[in-house]
């Protein structure tokens, strides 16, 4: 169930079966995302095979979803395990396991828009316990609901709102103005940078150069080009602290409105905990300067 007060922008999701979700460390015999338990999961929804290996890319049925039709919550919640092997990091997949991740999950995403009934879609990965994975096992989640967030809604209308003198978006008035102090790297599809706004330590966009609504809305080069890019800014962030919890959140538009926005993604190491007067005020204390942040990972990359 979702309850929204609009006054003060808050949503929140009660799903107490979540409740009872184990927390699966190292222990890959207890994993049920390793090949050999597939008897843990009850549906696949969308497998990528390779030549001898038991699959690359395999789409499940969240055990614990967040989402209950009955208790008036409609939506799907799916597992993207993204490696067969339980102790893989992301930042050592080849640039090709991750194009083929990347278009898996845009599969997904097509086929779960179909469902009229959707209107939201979030892509996001958790890794590590400090960024809420509770298995150890590489994975992704995508949650997608009937009815959008509160504090979603209003930042798409707040983000459709914006219009330049040439009728640009925010981001496609961004990437023509941005400070280069502020850019890690660029490919001909994506800028990464350290934004402005910063709310956590070390925090990376990449911005999708041309305007694109959402994840659906990528093309193969696009894609292509993501993947390889996230894996170089997990390497990066694995220099800065190494084995250090992280998450990837797929930020764009709606499904189902006209309201404007531009995809981008955002790479968050989770470095330190929220404190009080993150959790007072939404106003986030981040101990290191975007453009620091910038310059470090140039160093890195360039090594
Ligand atoms: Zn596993
Ligand atoms: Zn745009």
């Amino acid at each position: 169930m979702m309850y929204e007060d609009s006054y003060l922008v808050k949503s929140c999701i009660i799903a107490e079966n979540r409740r009872d979700k184990p927390y699966i460390d190292e222990v890959a015999d207890a994993c049920p995302f390793c090949p050999g338990h597939e008897s843990d999961i009850d549906e696949i929804r969308l497998q990528v095979k390779e030549h001898a290996k038991p699959f690359q890319v395999k789409i499940v049925n969240n055990k614990y979803p967040v989402c209950d039709t009955q208790k008036g919550l409609y939506g799907v919640h799916d597992v993207v395990i993204d490696t067969p092997d339980h102790l893989a990091h992301p930042k050592d997949f080849t640039e090709m396991h991750w194009e083929v991740v990347l278009i898996s999950m845009q599969k997904r995403w097509h086929q779960i828009a179909k469902d009229p009934k959707i209107s939201f879609i979030q892509i996001f990965k958790n890794y590590g316990k400090n960024a809420g994975a509770s298995i150890k096992h590489s994975h992704w989640q995508i949650i997608a609901l009937a009815q959008t967030p509160y504090s979603i809604r209003s930042q798409h209308l707040q983000y459709h709102a914006f219009k330049d003198k040439e009728g640009n978006c925010y981001f496609c008035t961004k990437l023509k103005t941005i400070e280069k102090e502020y850019i890690i790297f660029e490919t001909k599809n994506w800028l990464a940078i350290a934004p402005e706004v910063s709310q956590f330590a070390h925090e990376t966009w990449l911005i999708s150069k041309s305007h694109k609504k959402h994840y659906g809305e990528l093309g193969e080069e696009a894609l292509k080009e993501c993947g390889g890019l996230l894996k170089r800014v997990l390497m990066g962030y694995d220099k800065v602290r190494p084995s250090g919890s992280f998450n990837i959140c797929f930020i764009g538009g709606g499904i189902r409105d006209s309201l404007e926005h531009h995809f981008y993604i955002k790479i968050i190491p989770r470095l330190g905990e929220w404190a009080g007067f993150e959790l007072a005020t939404n106003c986030y204390i981040n101990t290191v300067h975007p453009k620091t942040h910038a310059q470090v990972m140039k160093n890195i990359l360039r090594q």
